[in-house]
């Protein structure tokens, strides 16, 4: 079934242009194809999995649409942080649309590192060429040995000789790490100066994997299967100064920013998979015969239809009203958390219930609820999990009301 996109009348003639542009071809050129273009079916007489890519990239180009996170002088659509956050609900229909219009975790947030705290030579030397598909790159924050979900407890030092950083400590879930021809490796770099106080204690450093004491241990295995994220040693690794990213002690700050601006498009993504999981899960109830009746006209199912409506509906307009307010320039910290809590766990909801709906063919392969189920759940602890949002909520909250100040809703 193509996604039904229609101008929303609340919004500019750009974005509704790029919305409609983007889901005609979602819906003419990679939904017919995804099953071929995910490596899962047979191309038979038809065109194959490269020639479909191929012709996809061609329309995106004419589209203008590659790219959309990055400026144009990147090679990217230049589109604002709300064209994008609503364009990403329409890419997420299908799992496959976001790589084939160029939007590749963790190459994106890591292109946006590079856009903002990046020197010259350093966009020249990596972001070009990450943005061209010519590299690969990965993430390197959390360790094993202390909580990811306080990132400032990280342990991998950077230490100064000369015009050299030598890294060492120990990663893991590091995304991309067997493919990554450089890492961003969050550091402590207390000793070489900085602001000082907690916060100013990082800094992120580009390490391109072939140098000398990277040592990639395994892809770790996620939900049963091999996964290309990585268990990593870093011994002894010696990059030059220029590998620095931003100011010394400004790590913290940069992880901060790229994971809030993250944080919304995986909501927004989140919101496009659930949009495909309803779609599907309704028309399934129009059609399957249960004990002498369609399964729509059976209320328990009527009452899935009904609690997933409101589930996308309520997770979408946090979600707009977040990045909106973060595209206005506003502190949008409280909201972000909020969005980051509520929006994988209605996913989780809308998922199940599709599955349930299905049946047997709910968990197969052939439906894409099984990827989307487990993604729903990995989102409630990655990028920070859902205690950590619900504290950061309810002190944030509790800090107006001290003020004196009830919360503003507005
Ligand atoms: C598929 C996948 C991909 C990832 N990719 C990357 C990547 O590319 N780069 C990278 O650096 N990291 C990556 N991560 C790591 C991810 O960001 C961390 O797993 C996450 O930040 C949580 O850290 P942790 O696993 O150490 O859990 P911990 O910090 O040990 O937390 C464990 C649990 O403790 C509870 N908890 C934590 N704090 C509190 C609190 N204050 N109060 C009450 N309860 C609390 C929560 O329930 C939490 O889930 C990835 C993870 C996954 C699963």
């Amino acid at each position: 079934m193509p996604m039904n996109v229609t101008p929303v009348p609340a919004l500019g003639e750009r974005i509704n242009h790029i919305r409609l542009l983007t889901a005609r071809i979602v819906n003419e050129e990679i939904l017919p194809f995804e099953r071929l273009l995910a490596g899962r079916a047979d191309p038979g007489s038809g065109p194959s999995a490269d020639e479909v890519r191929q012709r996809i990239r061609t329309r995106v180009d004419e589209a203008g649409l590659w790219a959309p996170h990055l400026p144009p002088e990147y090679g990217g659509a230049g589109l604002s942080f709300l064209e994008h956050a609503y364009m990403n609900e329409i890419l997420a229909y299908s799992p496959i649309a976001a790589r084939l219009f160029g939007v590749v975790a963790p190459n994106s947030g890591n292109q946006q590192i590079l856009l903002r705290y990046g020197t010259a030579e350093q966009k020249r030397r990596w972001l070009v060429p990450l943005t061209q598909g010519q590299l690969e790159s990965g993430f390197s924050m959390t360790e094993p040995e202390v909580a990811g979900s306080d990132p400032r407890a990280i342990r991998t030092t950077a230490r100064r000789d000369g015009d050299f950083w030598v890294i060492n400590g120990h990663k893991w879930f590091t995304s991309n790490g067997k493919r990554a021809d450089f890492l961003i490796v969050m550091c402590r770099t207390e000793d070489a100066g900085g602001p000082g106080e907690r916060n100013g204690r990082m800094t992120q450093i580009i390490v391109p994997t072939d140098t000398p004491g990277v040592k990639i241990v395994r892809g770790i295995e996620v939900w049963g299967r091999d996964s290309d994220h990585c268990e990593i040693l870093y011994e002894d690794v010696r990059v030059p100064v220029e590998n620095q990213l931003g100011s010394v002690g400004s790590g913290h700050e940069a992880a901060q920013h790229r994971l809030g601006a993250g944080r919304v498009y995986h909501c927004m993504n989140a919101v496009g998979h659930m949009w495909r999981a309803f779609d599907l899960m309704v028309e399934r109830t129009t059609q399957r015969e249960v004990h002498g009746g369609l399964l729509e006209t059976r209320q328990f199912v009527q009452g899935f239809i009904a609690d997933s409506y409101i589930d996308i509906q309520a997770a979408r307009l946090m979600t707009i009203a977040c990045a909106e307010k973060m595209d206005a320039g506003g502190d949008a910290r409280t909201e972000i958390s909020a969005i980051k809590v509520f929006v994988p766990a209605a996913f989780e909801r809308v998922v199940d219930r599709a599955i349930q709906v299905w049946g047997a063919a709910g968990v197969s392969g052939d439906l894409p609820f099984w990827a989307m189920a487990q993604g729903a759940r990995t989102l409630r602890l990655a990028d920070g999990p859902d205690e950590v949002h619900r504290i950061l909520i309810a002190k944030n909250v509790l800090a107006g009301a001290h003020a004196g100040q009830g919360w503003n809703f507005g």
